[in-house]
């Protein structure tokens, strides 16, 4: 692998931190609370992106998007991140395995407009009894003249009730082995049938739902790949999740804040300069510098037409893990300062802290936990036995 990014590339990182520094409304830059509380605002500025193409960076220019390779894709999500920007993730795991394994309507129809941000999707793949054994899942879908009809219910939906579409994991042969009863459908989320649950997280927010379908029609042609064969579309969808780049960045803005509230001469409230901060935050930097290169790796093996598996695998338990070990060190630096929240003058690198020590705990168990990725390095990347 190729440590040094190419000039384009540089010049790429910069034009998308002028970018973000000049238009995000600072409302939106006090984290992801912030974010949710500024729902609109962080629409609106999705949709400037989705107007420069930036949504779509990847996708092929007749979908909308900007035909860029994974690395461009990689630095977008990182100065992000890094800058508390607002991603749309579900685009970034839905928009490659349907333009993959779509039908050409389905790309017509939907890719331009997810790449506009006209469209927003969640995601129905767990299940009450299905997450890490994601292939157990029981939602049926019946075939009925031109449509499937769906039941059932899936869980943990992040913001399906802001979602107007949903990419949907379904059984359609219930006498097949587990794996190849599985088909993937795109189901409008406004119509009969659905009902639409909320979950409050330990954030305190709404991110969550559970979804329950009864009798619910989708027409075939919203079919994605073949019938029973979605579980192979949907390792594309899941290979999309995993890179660590968004944890990494996340992490990365957090040890940035930090090291500035304590180079401040007067120093901030409560914040530790001794020695044994110091060393924890250089040993801090080091593990950054690490995941960093483990997810640039993700990125360069795409660039180079290989499938990252164990690497994204690897890339993602080390980012979410760092996330959370970079939070306790925050903690342990700022003292009870580091508990105040946004809004309190006093509170240290501007009230982030509390709120990213919480979402960082569930960083490790979304698009598979630590011990399953664990289990794909342990047994696709090492050989050993399951
Ligand atoms: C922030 C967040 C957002 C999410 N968003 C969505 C979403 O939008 N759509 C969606 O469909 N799902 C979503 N999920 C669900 C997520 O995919 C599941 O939570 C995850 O796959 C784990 O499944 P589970 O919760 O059922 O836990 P379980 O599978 O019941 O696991 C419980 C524990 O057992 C461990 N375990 C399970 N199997 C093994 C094994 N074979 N070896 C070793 N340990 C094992 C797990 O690591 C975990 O610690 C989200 C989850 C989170 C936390």
């Amino acid at each position: 692998m190729d440590f040094t990014f190419t000039s384009e590339q540089d010049a790429w990182r910069q034009e998308v931190r002028d970018y973000i520094r000049a238009e995000l409304d600072p409302r939106i830059i006090a984290g992801e609370e912030a974010y949710r509380q500024h729902y609109k605002l962080a629409m609106g500025f999705r949709k400037k992106l989705g107007a420069k193409k930036w949504i779509g960076i990847g996708w092929p220019k007749e979908y909308g998007g900007l035909g860029a390779s994974p690395m461009m894709q990689c630095i977008f999500h990182e100065e992000m991140i890094y800058h508390h920007a607002p991603l749309d993730s579900q685009a970034y795991q839905l928009g490659p395995a349907m333009i993959k394994h779509g039908s050409e309507y389905l790309k017509r129809k939907f890719i331009a407009a997810t790449a506009a941000q006209e469209i927003v999707w969640c995601q129905g793949f767990s299940e009450p009894n299905a997450g890490s054994d994601l292939a157990s899942l029981q939602t049926r879908a019946v075939e009925d003249g031109d449509d499937y009809v769906i039941n059932g219910s899936k869980i943990w939906t992040s913001m399906a009730h802001k979602a107007d579409y949903i990419h949907i994991l379904v059984r359609t042969d219930p006498n097949a082995p587990k794996h190849k009863g599985i088909s993937y459908f795109v189901a409008d989320m406004k119509q009969p049938g659905i009902t639409i649950v909320p979950l409050i997280d330990m954030s305190n927010e709404h991110h969550f739902n559970q979804v329950f379908f009864e009798n619910v029609r989708v027409p075939k042609t919203n079919l994605i790949g073949e019938k029973n064969m979605g579980w192979y579309v949907a390792t594309t969808t899941l290979d999309n999740e995993r890179s660590g780049i968004r944890d990494v960045a996340r992490c990365r803005r957090l040890y940035d804040d930090i090291v500035g509230a304590m180079r401040q001469l007067k120093g901030v409230s409560g914040v530790r300069r001794d020695a044994g901060a110091l060393h924890k935050l250089a040993d801090m930097r080091v593990q950054i510098a690490v995941s960093r290169n483990l997810s640039y790796r993700v990125a360069w093996m795409q660039d180079n037409k290989q499938q990252p598996n164990k690497e994204a695998s690897a890339a993602k338990i080390f980012a979410t893990e760092l996330e959370q070990r970079m939070c306790r060190v925050g903690m342990e630096i700022t003292g009870l300062y580091g508990l105040l929240l946004n809004g309190d003058r006093r509170a240290p690198v501007a009230g982030i802290l509390p709120y990213q020590m919480i979402v960082s705990i569930p960083a490790t168990i979304a698009a598979g936990s630590s011990e399953v990725n664990r289990n794909i390095i342990a047994t696709r990347g090492l050989g050993l036995p399951r």
